[in-house]
């Protein structure tokens, strides 16, 4: 049974005060991770405009990949079991036939079908495996992984229409560019109101010239900047200082962050105000892209 869509667009938006960032700046927080409580809130801003179109298209079952650790899996899953959508996950790596994990449980619980893939497979194969399983079905459609697409650019570009404020530098977690690009392509809509505002999209995995190019061939360089130096190690990688920062934070403001993508983000903010390179004086939102099941995996639970 379809429900009522929980999406609430216009997420809240807070003044924050958390010295563990630095002193001299105003820092804003716009809570997209309050917009579910499982559901990366930037996972269901790619969603909504793809999924509210699967609705009008009359598909009843949405096909997507994802990774065991994916909060594009979780997301689909909670959005498909809100809206009343058959949802299948082709998920990366034959392994989770015998193991499991919070993020995959979820995914069940909101009756996602789980299709283990070998990796070789997955990564050469994809639109294959679709077509294969669903391809003569016209009721199923299909999602591309993270979902990335233009449709994700369209649900996070409306962020940018609901500021009531007009920051000097939007900063937040980034690794495919598609939230980057949203934002620029909110800016650009409402240009008017946001004349002197640059996005911090800060690099979260080790691919800072592919994020660099998608940035360039989307024609908004003069808006993003790719921040690099702040993967602490890799994706999903945690040094110690990260989490010590982690757990400062958190102390500090009540607020979640994860080692994965939001923590990293805040301590290059950090960072970065202590260099000069966000100057004293400056307004600051931070876009708090959810994703706080990260926190609950096993490897970073032991080492807080
Ligand atoms: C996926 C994700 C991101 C990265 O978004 P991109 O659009 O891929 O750059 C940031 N934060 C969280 C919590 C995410 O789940």
């Amino acid at each position: 049974m379809p429900q009522e869509i929980f999406y609430t667009s216009n997420s809240k938006l807070q003044s924050l005060k958390a010295s563990v960032l630095g002193e001299g700046v105003r820092f804003f927080i716009k809570r997209d991770d309050l917009i579910h409580p499982l559901v990366s809130g930037n996972k269901w801003r790619k969603l909504e405009f793809a999924v509210t179109k699967a609705l009008l298209e009359n598909k009843t079952h949405l096909v997507s990949y994802g990774g065991a650790y994916s909060n594009h899996m979780v997301a689909l899953a909670a959005a498909g079991a809100a809206m009343g959508f058959k949802t299948t996950c082709f998920v990366r790596g034959d392994e989770i036939e015998n193991v499991t994990n919070h993020y995959l449980a979820l995914a069940k619980l909101n009756g996602m079908e789980l299709i283990p893939v070998a990796r070789d497979k997955y990564r050469n194969a994809k639109e294959e495996l679709f077509n294969t399983y669903f391809g003569n079905n016209p009721e199923c459609k299909m999602i591309p992984e993270g979902g990335e697409s233009v449709d994700a650019f369209i649900g996070i570009a409306a962020i940018i229409g609901e500021l009531k404020l007009s920051p000097d530098f939007i900063l937040h977690a980034s690794a495919t560019t598609t939230t980057a690009i949203g934002l620029a392509k909110g800016l650009r809509e409402h240009a008017h109101r946001f004349t002197n505002t640059k996005i911090l999209a800060v690099a979260v995995l080790k691919n800072v010239l592919e994020q660099e190019t998608k940035v360039k061939e989307n024609g908004v360089s003069d808006l993003v900047t790719v921040v690099d130096g702040f993967q602490s190690g890799g994706y999903a990688k945690a040094n110690p200082e990260l989490m010590s920062f982690l757990k400062a934070f958190i102390k500090e403001t009540g607020i979640m962050i994860d080692p994965v993508y939001t923590a990293k983000a805040l301590f290059a903010m950090k960072e970065m105000i202590a260099s000069g390179q966000i100057p004293q004086g400056s307004t600051v939102l931070f876009l708090h892209t959810g994703g706080t099941l990260g926190i609950f995996s096993d490897r970073f639970l032991s080492v807080l």
